[in-house]
């Protein structure tokens, strides 16, 4: 049989910002239904490379490839790597949800409106196939009663779950989760790692920023942990939280649990 392609493909992913090289040649693969953890300590380059990934951040090398496609670069004056091409990242961003430490909810939209906007203007939605969507989307993040509501009247767990509603209903291939639940109260912190997990097991491919070590051991299906912009160690679950090889590794683990 073929060789699946993957959904997502991170071929030596590099950045730097000034003289500080924050990503040092990172690569990375999920297939579809995969659920990889990223694990690393805080200046570790986690969230450079995740904005790397959908160009929030602009690289200096590497190859990004979505479900077989690779997007297409070109060296700006600074030596960094920028979109070639606006119309194709921009349809690669519709297919790579990003959900944020601090949610990035619109404060002037209602809920509803938050979530309907994108599939209207970028997926050509009529207002009642979007909300509809969103109707569904906020059910299942259990907070339909909240349709209404502004983000400032919602709790954090209940803005996060909302921003992820609103990801979904992009029809993501890949999510991008940036330590979901680092910015919530810690009453909190279950109820969003609870829609997380349940979107795990409906086979959905995410990339998880976390230091909810036991969540990531529970969830994934490969944990990747960075030091200083290189991935020192890669493997299952059990290997990289029962096993680690690195010393790094291991002293990472005994100091967060
Ligand atoms: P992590 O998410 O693992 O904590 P980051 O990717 O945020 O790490 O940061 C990696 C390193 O890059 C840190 O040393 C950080 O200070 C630096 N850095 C991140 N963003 C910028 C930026 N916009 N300008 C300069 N340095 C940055
Ligand atoms: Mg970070």
């Amino acid at each position: 049989m073929a060789e699946a392609i993957p959904a997502l493909e991170i071929r030596n992913l590099h950045k730097r910002y000034g003289d500080l090289e924050v990503l040092k040649g990172v690569s990375l693969t999920a297939h579809d239904g995969d659920v990889i953890s990223i694990l690393g300590s805080s200046g570790s380059g986690k969230s450079t490379f995740l904005r790397c990934i959908n160009l929030l951040e602009n690289p200096h090398e590497g190859e990004i490839l979505l479900a077989g496609e690779a997007l297409r670069l070109k060296r700006d004056k600074s030596g960094e790597l920028v979109a070639a091409d606006a119309g194709q990242i921009n349809r690669m961003r519709s297919k790579l949800g990003f959900v944020f430490q601090n949610f990035n909810l619109w404060p002037h939209m209602s809920v509803l409106d938050n979530i309907i906007e994108a599939p209207r203007r970028v997926l050509g939605q009529s207002r009642a196939e979007a909300v509809e969507t969103a109707e569904a989307l906020l059910a299942k993040v259990g907070i339909a009663d909240k349709r209404h509501a502004y983000p400032n009247q919602l709790s954090g767990g209940q803005q996060q779950r909302a921003a992820i509603a609103r990801t979904l209903a992009m029809q993501p291939r890949v999510i991008l989760f940036d330590e979901p639940t680092s910015a919530l109260d810690p009453e909190m912190v279950q109820e969003v790692l609870a829609v997380i997990r349940s979107l795990a097991e409906e086979g959905r491919t995410m990339l998880l920023v976390t230091h909810e070590l036991n969540f990531a051991k529970q969830v994934s299906s490969e944990v990747v942990f960075l030091h200083q912009g290189l991935v020192e160690e890669q493997g299952t679950p059990a290997q990289v939280f029962d096993n680690p090889r690195s010393a790094r590794c291991q002293q990472f683990m005994s100091s967060h649990r």
